[in-house]
């Protein structure tokens, strides 16, 4: 099984979240008791991951090696084996006590690349919520340290009733494309010298997508653009993001000039499929976890590592 790139249409869940079992009393002691229950363990945003020959795999244990939670949360069942799997956040010594043979314990945007279709979906459904409840450990209306309900998926506050739910901040990325068809990139003031992606930001309270879109693209660049175009979506839980992929028109025609914003965009081009693979050996492009590296690739109409197919043989 291998995990497809960000932009494939979903064909199935890998993954059922079990919605309906969450809200049953003994849940935990109903799962523990299964015995193709398992553990997905992290300790610091980690997991358990044992790698191999170009791949890796997530290291499931089983209940009874479990040690002192912090939290937990119930993933939901693999849906081809039918395996609960449930997350727990350890301390410190917890995780020491582990004491992993083969495998070491290993972060989601170092792994991610390597994860199969299965193992990336429990690690990223992991982090996400346990970092929500990191993040969101008391009532936002009166401040009481708030209880774990639900499987891990509401917090409750018991002064006020209040329930919170776990929470994901849309941001857009954007690949706009000027009308002879080259690709605006911008290079970003916090990374390293000659790393360029597409552009990116959040999407603010009280706003569309493809709003956000045209509004992020202007900020940052000084480019119109139009008629933005749904690509993909792909969960960003770093802290807590989910990046909802498009593709929009620069509105100027011929050489759009771009401004780049001083603050979070320090360069901005427009590049042909040409330019980018003359210059591969300068430019340092997304990793290959990333949903802007599968939209720069698909724009592309192939690896990025080998020369642009002739056109004709692209996608758009
Ligand atoms: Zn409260």
């Amino acid at each position: 099984m291998t995990r497809r790139t960000a932009l494939e249409p979903l064909t199935g869940l890998v993954v059922d979240r079990d919605g309906e079992r969450r809200a049953r009393p003994e849940l935990f002691d109903e799962l523990l008791a299964e015995p193709q229950t398992r553990i997905l363990p992290l300790w610091r945003g980690r997991s358990l991951v044992t790698a191999g020959d170009g791949a890796a795999s997530l290291d499931l244990i089983e209940p009874d090696r479990q040690t002192t939670a912090l939290v937990r949360v119930y993933l939901g069942r693999v849906v081809e084996t039918g395996t609960p799997v449930i997350a727990v956040t350890l301390t410190d010594a917890a995780a020491a006590e582990l004491e992993p043979d083969e495998s070491r314990w290993a972060g989601l945007r170092e792994a991610g690349a390597v994860l199969d279709e299965r193992d990336y979906a429990l690690f990223v459904e992991a982090v996400a919520i346990t970092n929500w409840h990191e993040s969101h450990t008391h009532c936002p209306r009166c401040g009481t340290p708030t209880v774990v309900e639900q499987g891990g998926w509401v917090r409750r506050c018991f002064v006020d009733g209040n329930e919170v739910f776990p929470r994901t901040d849309p941001a857009i990325i954007v690949r706009v494309l000027d009308d002879a068809g080259r690709i605006l990139l911008g290079s970003n003031a916090m990374w390293e010298n000659n790393r360029w992606s597409i552009l990116a930001g959040f999407v603010e309270p009280g706003e569309s997508f493809e709003a956000a879109v045209i509004r992020e693209v202007h900020e940052e660049s000084g480019v119109v653009c139009t008629a933005p175009r749904y690509l993909g979506s792909q969960p960003w839980p770093f802290p807590a993001s989910v990046m909802i992929g498009f593709e929009a028109r620069a509105v100027a025609q011929g050489d759009v000039p771009t401004t780049p914003d001083g603050h979070e965009i320090l360069a901005l081009r427009w590049f042909s499929r040409d330019e980018l693979w003359a210059e591969r050996d300068d430019l340092k492009l997304p990793g290959g976890s990333s949903i802007a590296h599968a939209i720069i690739t698909e724009w592309y109409g192939g690896p990025l590592d080998q020369p642009p197919p002739a056109e004709g043989h692209r996608a758009a």
